[in-house]
């Protein structure tokens, strides 16, 4: 669907269509502030934009659960949460942000139910929850179960319901739009609109609005071996990096130990839970030596980091796909596992090794190699969601740009994110964005815009468009022979291995070194000289993986340059170079602009000192 005519000036634009942009338009449309906006016959100008139809959003693919302690499992409590995620983020969570998260979970997980989300149930007719990694009772006691779950389709049941309540309450979308430019006003105060592309008709549109919400997501394909759907391509952090701000603890990238060989999807921890084991190229079950009493089920950073080691001692497998490529897999040993009870368990892992690595796992290993899972660090957000820059030593808030979900840091995950956390940061903290546009959007109502400010915004937008459509119509004239068989495909798959090489779940400063060397002099360049191949602005998708792979550019010379100036070892970031975690320097929130300027944030500590993280 697109819109049937765009409006001059939106009171809000929403750019991504996950969780977090849903439940920021529900939020906003539900508040008290609109009802009565609409009690006094006005309405508000709301739009969504998604680059895909919305139900094809990454959020559809979350098989697990959301977190939440909801008072019906004994021993747990919302405080215990707050303390497992503050420790799962080894000690970088802002803590007023985590209470918030711990606190109002229960909420959200109700809120979805109540708005049809069709979750599993105990025998009693309760909602059902699960263990996950990192969540205890009482701090740091037995695991517990916390994650709400809908089978292993929680993101599916999640996105099509708050979707569903977008349809019905008259939301309108334009989908398969593209958004390529984030544009300020001339100080980079406020917020002006957005410029975006419309993939069917090729044709750019100015977007002006008083309110603009960036919900687009992670940046999975960042690297070369990634549960994250093609999509995620870090649009939204290179947007803001390009608009003049910074990101906030962006070297933080969760790679989930369990990627299936050749293809990164992910193989659920369930398989672990079950019984399955990690082997290395001697058939040795290592995990015990890495991690004694937890073996294969230590957290996740630690199992990957596992992992790598046993690679880098020479111990690792070729995937069997590529039998004379590098030995950099191990095996998920699966057949201790009794195989009725492997189909009933684990029915979605045994579908995905059957289906892509054509794999018996009742009766074979299965390679598989920590897979990019998540960003942990983006763009940075208050509580409300409101986007600051870190300006000598405060936060200054950009008026009216706000952002939420994955591509977002608010900074609950810290240095590593504890699983069932992300769908609720989305959900919860997209509501509360939506609940704080709507705030601004009833203030300017009664202080009365003026006109000429609305048009002076409307002209930089337009500007920027203009800007936009004359790049394209480059990218359309080149002669793509110039480029020869360059291509963004290609170039996304060259980013991918360096940035595999260099920085997957561990690095030090020569591998960041030689990465940043391969990205400025060599990749950036060629997708600089990229143009498309065929001549035609519609339906051109090569357009759109030009767009996509210089966002990645960008953002993984941004990845490295925090990553460098991080001389410490903490959750998801090893440095082998510096292997501990050093509080006295970098208990600190890494502040990266496009110059590669890094700024240090201090932690929020509230009521939790930094200790030892220890499972
Ligand atoms: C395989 C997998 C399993 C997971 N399992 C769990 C789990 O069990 N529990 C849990 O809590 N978390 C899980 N996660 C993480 C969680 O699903 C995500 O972090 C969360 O869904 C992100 O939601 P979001 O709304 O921020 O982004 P997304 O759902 O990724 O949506 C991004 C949106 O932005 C739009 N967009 C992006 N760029 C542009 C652009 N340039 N122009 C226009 N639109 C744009 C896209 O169209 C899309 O609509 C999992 C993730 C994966 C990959």
């Amino acid at each position: 669907m697109s819109p049937k005519h765009l409006e001059d000036m939106y009171d809000a634009v929403i750019v991504g269509a996950g969780a977090a942009g849903l439940s920021a338009a529900l939020g906003l449309l539900r508040s008290e502030t609109v009802k009565e906006m609409k009690a006094n016959g006005q309405e508000p100008k709301i739009l969504v934009i998604s680059k895909l139809q919305p139900l094809r959003s990454h959020t559809g693919s979350a098989e697990g659960g959301i977190a939440a302690a909801l008072g019906n499992v004994e021993h747990d409590d919302w405080h215990w949460h707050y303390y497992d995620t503050v420790k799962g983020g080894d000690w970088l969570v802002d803590q007023d942000a985590a209470k918030l998260l711990a606190e109002y979970a229960p909420e959200t997980v109700i809120n979805l139910e109540r708005q049809g989300v069709a979750f599993s149930r105990t025998a009693d007719g309760h909602i059902a929850q699960r263990r996950f990694g990192g969540h205890t009772s009482e701090f740091g006691g037995e695991p517990v179960r916390r994650a709400a779950y809908a089978a292993d389709r929680i993101g599916h049941q999640i996105l099509h319901t708050l979707w569903q309540q977008c349809v019905a309450n008259g939301i309108e979308f334009a989908e398969e739009w593209y958004v390529t430019d984030l544009v300020l006003n001339e100080e980079h105060t406020r917020v002006a609109g957005v410029v975006a592309f419309d993939t069917h008709t090729g044709k750019t549109h100015a977007v002006s609005a008083h309110n603009v919400l960036f919900g687009t997501g992670g940046a999975g394909r960042l690297f070369h071996t990634t549960s994250n759907s093609w999509d995620l391509t870090g649009d939204g952090m290179a947007l803001a990096l390009a608009a003049g701000l910074q990101l906030e603890d962006c070297e933080f990238v969760q790679f989930h130990p369990t990627g299936l060989a050749h293809t990164g999807i992910l193989l659920s921890e369930a398989s672990r839970a079950e019984g399955g084991v990690l082997r290395n190229a001697d058939g040795e079950a290592f995990m015990e030596k890495y991690a004694p009493g937890h073996a294969d089920l230590a957290a996740r950073d630690v199992v990957s980091r596992s992992i790598m080691a046993e690679i880098d001692a020479g111990r690792g497998i070729a995937d069997p796909k590529d039998p004379e490529g590098p030995k950099d897999c191990v095996w998920l040993d699966l057949t201790g596992i009794d195989p009725e009870h492997m189909e009933q368990t684990l029915p979605q892992v045994v579908e995905t090794i059957r289906k892509y690595a054509n794999i018996d796992p009742t009766r074979d290993y299965v390679p598989v190699k920590p897979t990019a899972h998540y960003t942990m660090g983006g763009i940075p957000v208050t509580t409300n969601g409101e986007v600051y820059r870190w300006q000598n030593g405060e936060r200054r808030v950009v008026e009216g740009l706000y952002a939420a979900g994955e591509c977002s840091c608010v900074s609950v995950h810290g240095a590593n994110r504890l699983g069932g956390n992300s769908l609720l940061d989305a959900c919860l903290f997209g509501t509360r964005s939506g609940r704080s546009i709507a705030a601004r959007i009833a203030q300017a109502e009664s202080s009365g815009e003026s006109e000429a400010a609305d048009a002076a915004l409307e002209e930089t937008v337009e500007t920027a468009r203009a800007a936009r459509q004359s790049e394209l119509d480059m990218l359309l004239a080149g002669n793509a022979d110039d480029a020869a068989d360059d291509n963004p495909y290609q170039l996304m798959a060259e980013l991918g291995s360096t940035m595999e090489r260099a920085a997957a779940v561990r690095c030090d400063a020569q591998s960041l070194a030689t990465a940043i060397e391969t990205i400025d002099n060599d990749l950036a360049p060629r997708a600089q000289a990229l143009a498309a191949h065929d001549k035609a602005a519609t339906f051109n998708q090569e357009i759109t993986a030009i767009w996509e792979v210089r966002h990645l550019i960008t953002l993984a010379q941004t990845v490295i340059a925090a990553s460098d100036a991080r001389h410490e070892s903490r959750g998801s970031l090893k440095r082998t170079d510096f292997p501990d975690r050093d509080d006295e320097h970098f208990l600190a929130h890494s502040m990266t602009d496009a110059a590669h300027e890094v700024s240090w944030q201090p932690v929020h500590i509230v009521d939790m000192p930094p200790k030892k993280r220890e499972y």
